[in-house]
């Protein structure tokens, strides 16, 4: 068996600038990348919204006692 002819496919180490990391698999050995799952606006961004909107809902209902 001779090496170096196919790259070779290793799990590696993502790291993110919020300091999330997780596993993934690539030809590289280390990743880095500015925005994952856990930190992109859309993700916390919709979170925080759907939040909001059900405190909003919750507060009208029992001002007007509305159900
Ligand atoms: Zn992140």
């Amino acid at each position: 068996m001779r090496e170096g002819i196919h790259p070779q496919y290793n799990q590696v180490k993502v790291r993110c600038n919020c300091g999330n990391e997780f596993i993934t698999g690539s030809t590289k050995e280390e990743i880095k990348v500015e925005v994952c799952s856990k930190c992109h606006p859309f993700y916390t961004g919709s979170q925080k919204l759907l939040l909001e909107a059900g405190g909003r809902v919750e507060k009208f209902n029992k001002k007007y006692g509305k159900k």
